[in-house]
């Protein structure tokens, strides 16, 4: 089975499973103990912080909290920035994030705030000057995603940032598909915050971070010991933390070879289908993306369809987006981005990784082409 849908997840590395397994076996002390069971896990713990810190460029390791997911990362940011400013009740987002953000302001909606929702262009880019407009004199927090989770595509978060310190409102950014793909200097651009997740990244699922400037206005969602300096309670779960950590330090080390050496992958697979299936396009093809994702739509054939053909025929690969997986609705991201109603439903997302190889891509691009013609062929 070729598996091209890492931006569902990826597989653990074998080395973040080997760093965690100790603290399961014999490392499984408390780190708020003072004892030495508690000040060994206690070091591990840091040292895992530093090396988030290290991958997304934060000045201070005690800028990074560690949560349960990406999910949790972004709904603690949005609405911590928001509820530590409380006659500030305006939020500015766009129409293509992730649920986890999208879901958290239609609940603060809910609770009286007011929400923009941006458009974006045809290509899944978003107008800097859209951002500007839309920021008011009660605007609370800016929620733009760094990488957007089906196409790949990147907003211009330097920027949106600088527009953000000028009016002085803060930017939390959803970095959850950019971390580990593409370099991130989060205390030079200026993000109040930023969102990541260790399973997007050869790390375990159920353990995310998220970096909170120093001075950023922050009010904590889970209250309770004080862990993580009092910004997010709940034992900490270390395990999973220390395998973060061991993915943080390999994603880094591995980044830039890895821009060039993805990209080149995908741009391939990308050539060869278009090549080879007339009435197929890639969308955000023209907009700036992160290296490994590739959307294409095929007219007039069925995503899921597809999609279970293609896991038939040994390819593992997603449509639209997979936390969304079992609505029948065409993607929300796709339909901000106007795609006509022939190539909505049709779509495929492609996603390698570190692992993927010129063969399994020969192999994948040999199963997309015999699949999407089979379909086709029925469908006349
Ligand atoms: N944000 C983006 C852009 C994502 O792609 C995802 C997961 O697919 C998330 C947030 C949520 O992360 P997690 O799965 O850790 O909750």
């Amino acid at each position: 089975m070729i598996y091209l849908d890492n931006n569902a997840t990826t597989r653990p590395d074998p080395a973040v499973v080997a760093a965690m397994l100790p603290y399961y076996e014999t490392h499984w002390g408390n780190p708020s103990s003072l004892h030495r069971f508690g000040r060994e896990v206690r070091q591990a713990v840091d040292r895992a912080r530093e090396a988030v810190a290290a991958l997304v460029g934060a000045r201070r390791a005690s800028e990074i909290i560690f949560t349960s997911s990406g999910t949790e990362a972004n709904n603690t940011a949005i609405r911590g920035i928001c509820m530590a400013q409380p006659q500030r009740r305006h939020i500015v987002t766009t129409q293509v994030e992730h649920s986890s953000v999208l879901n958290c302001c239609r609940a603060l909606e809910q609770e009286g705030y007011a929400v923009s929702y941006l458009p974006v262009d045809r290509e899944g880019r978003v107008a800097l000057a859209d951002v500007a407009t839309a920021i008011r004199a009660d605007t609370a927090v800016v929620a733009l995603m760094w990488a957007n989770n089906e196409t790949g595509v990147c907003f211009p978060i330097a920027e949106v940032a600088a527009c953000c310190a000028q009016r002085g409102v803060y930017l939390h950014t959803d970095a959850v598909q950019a971390a580990g793909k593409i370099p991130i200097a989060v205390q030079e651009i200026g993000a109040a915050s930023l969102a990541i997740s260790a399973h997007k990244f050869h790390g375990a699922k159920g353990v995310g971070a998220l970096y909170l400037q120093r001075g950023t206005p922050f009010r904590p969602c889970l209250v309770g010991g004080g862990q993580e300096y009092g910004r997010r309670s709940g034992t900490e779960n270390v395990a999973q933390i220390v395998g973060m950590g061991v993915a943080a330090e390999l994603a880094a080390t591995a980044a830039q070879q890895q821009v060039v050496h993805i990209a080149r992958l995908r741009d391939q697979l990308e050539k060869g289908l278009l090549e080879a299936l007339p009435q197929s396009l890639v969308n955000g093809a023209q907009a700036p993306r992160v290296p490994n994702t590739t959307n294409l739509s095929f007219a007039n054939v069925d995503g899921e369809g597809l999609i279970l053909a293609l896991s038939d025929a040994g390819l593992a690969a997603s449509t639209g987006s997979a936390c969304s997986q079992g609505a029948t609705e065409p993607s929300h991201v796709l339909r901000a981005m106007h795609l006509a109603p022939e190539h909505l439903r049709g779509t495929l997302r492609l996603s390698l990784c570190r692992d993927t190889t010129p063969e399994l891509i020969t192999e994948a691009l040999a199963i997309i082409t015999r699949v999407v013609r089979e379909r086709w062929a029925r469908s006349h």
